[in-house]
């Protein structure tokens, strides 16, 4: 029997490479919900190729379109986020990969988790808005969150088989982004197709962007103290431009674990699906020789503000690391269509963290509300500031 798999954000980067992985392994992956934004046409064809039991488009207005393709095929459709969320407490899949974007991993993660899904979690914005709470469902879950994210594939890699007690510390490696080599004013007037030129990795626009602010390693800090349970002091980021080194674990004596590969998303997808198994890979592997160096840096947090924001978001906890992804979502949007420049990103964030109301132990409803307020007053305060 294959185990089953539902993608939500199938049509996306991770997504399409999940959906590889899948066509990769037949006799042991069968993708039965498939779950997209807008891109119908997209959707469409991977459902006529995987054959789900349910196809789902987030945007509504693209339903009957949806629906006329697939339903002579015998494929169920439906629409918008509710039905997305409604989708995971289906008993056709037993694992959820959430590759959507942003905060929409939020609720059908939630649900997922609530139905004793196990989750291969792509969607690192759900463990930023809500990690405490999330921590606390798992808790009473028989559900299983195994990482996607390729760093903490690796953390979680090098934990197998070592007990938690002896951990020293995290040390979560960044490629440094396309702007690691220019001076802080050249960065901060970086246009949109500059900051999209990604040096290493091919991802969606949203996660490109917050790499070039590196806000993505701030959230990833975030991301491995809900993962691993290791408080924040304890975890570290270390610039390493060429991304062989996917991340680290030093133990209290003194070792330090390591796992290396080629930037390919696939390897991290197929750890995940395979519940942390070794699954072959068709593709050529590391050669260590192609490479004269391996080298690591301290990052720059003068030039890259955002990365500081972590440290603030753990040690001050409730919902501040959910207004620093509403205003992140909202600020990334208006830099990628021009509205703002490349260091005005980190003002939208600290302004709205500055305005929107804090909240110290939030509830599921808290942390909606805390977004939708911190999306409605930055879209405000750039819209007043930006014209
Ligand atoms: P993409 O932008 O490439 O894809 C996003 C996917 O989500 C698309 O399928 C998109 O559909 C769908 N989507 C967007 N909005 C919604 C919504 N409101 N409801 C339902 N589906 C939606 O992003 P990536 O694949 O790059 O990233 C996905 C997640 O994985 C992010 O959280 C990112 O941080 C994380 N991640 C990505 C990595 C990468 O290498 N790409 C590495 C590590 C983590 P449509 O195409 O129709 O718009
Ligand atoms: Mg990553």
């Amino acid at each position: 029997m294959p185990h089953n798999i539902a993608v939500l954000g199938s049509t996306g980067s991770i997504g399409t490479q999940t959906l590889d992985v899948i066509s990769q392994f037949p006799d042991r992956f069968k993708a039965t919900v498939l779950a997209a934004g807008s891109n119908v046409d997209m959707l469409v064809s991977q459902a006529l190729r995987h054959r789900p039991a349910l196809a789902v488009i987030a945007d509504e207005r693209r339903y009957a379109e949806l629906r006329d393709a697939l339903a002579p095929h015998g494929i169920e459709t439906a629409a918008g986020a509710e039905a997305l969320a409604d989708a995971m407490e289906r008993p056709d899949f037993d694992t959820a990969v959430t590759a959507t974007v942003g905060y929409s991993g939020l609720l059908p993660t939630v649900r997922a988790i609530k139905a004793g899904k196990q989750i291969a979690l792509a969607n690192k914005e759900t463990l930023v808005v809500a990690g405490e709470l999330i921590t606390r469902l798992l808790a009473e879950s028989p559900s299983r969150v195994i990482p996607v994210d390729s760093e903490h594939s690796a953390i979680y890699q090098c934990l197998v088989g070592e007990d938690p007690e002896t951990v020293e510390k995290l040390i979560i490696t960044a490629s440094g982004g396309p702007f690691r080599t220019w001076t802080a004013e050249e960065t901060a007037r970086a246009t949109a197709a500059q900051a999209l030129r990604h040096p290493r990795w091919t991802m969606g626009a949203k996660i490109t962007i917050d790499s070039a602010t590196m806000l993505n390693k701030a959230f990833e800090i975030i991301e491995a103290r809900w993962l691993f349970g290791v408080p924040s002091e304890r975890i570290s980021a270390v610039v390493h431009p060429q991304s062989i080194v996917h991340s680290m674990v030093e133990f209290k004596d003194g070792a330090v674990k390591a796992q290396l590969g080629i930037p390919d998303m696939h390897l991290p997808i197929r750890y995940a699906l395979g519940d942390a198994s070794r699954l072959p890979s068709a593709e050529r592997g590391l050669r260590l020789s192609d490479y004269a160096s391996l080298t690591f840096e301290e990052p720059d947090e003068v030039k890259f503000p955002c990365l500081k924001l972590a440290r603030l978001a753990l040690d001050k906890g409730g919902n501040t690391a959910c207004v620093i992804n509403a205003a992140n979502e909202v600020a990334v949007a208006a830099f990628l269509e021009g509205h703002i420049t490349f260091d005005g990103i980190y003002r939208a964030i600290t302004d709205a963290l500055s305005h929107i109301p804090f909240v110290q132990a939030p509830t599921l409803d808290d942390y909606v509300q805390t977004h939708h307020a911190t999306i409605g007053y930055t879209l405000d305060s750039l819209s007043r500031t930006s014209h």
